[in-house]
């Protein structure tokens, strides 16, 4: 019997979109322990985004925002972007960035049971 366990397909890691790049720009400037920021993306459109320091701590309050708007929307408004609503969560490190290992230790840590597909 054959496995197909390994997907040749690599998997490139996953980084900001342009727009979201200029809000992390933003928040590591007003976060100087950030090593990382936060993103999170939802089904709405809507983002929200936060620094991390080197501990996996929040390094700067929860940003939400949505491109192109003055506000998030109504849904967000209701429910703060509810987690079941996330479509991807992950962190995009300032480069170098840390080891591969603390990598995935802050992300477990961050961003916890949010799929991270
Ligand atoms: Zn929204």
């Amino acid at each position: 019997m054959k496995e197909k366990k390994n997907s040749k397909a690599s998997k490139s890691r996953r980084v900001a979109e342009k727009n979201e790049k200029a809000m992390i720009a933003g928040i590591l400037e007003g976060s100087p322990d950030g090593i990382g920021v936060a993103v999170i993306r939802l089904e709405c459109g809507c983002r929200k985004m936060a620094a991390v320091d080197k501990e996996g701590e929040p390094a700067s309050k929860i940003v939400a925002y949505r491109d192109s708007a003055m506000s998030i929307c109504d849904k967000c408004k209701k429910d703060h972007g509810d987690f079941s609503r996330v479509t991807e969560a992950f962190i995009d490190w300032v480069e170098p960035g840390p080891d591969a290992a603390t990598r995935k230790k802050i992300e477990v840590k961050v961003l916890g049971n949010y799929p991270q597909a």
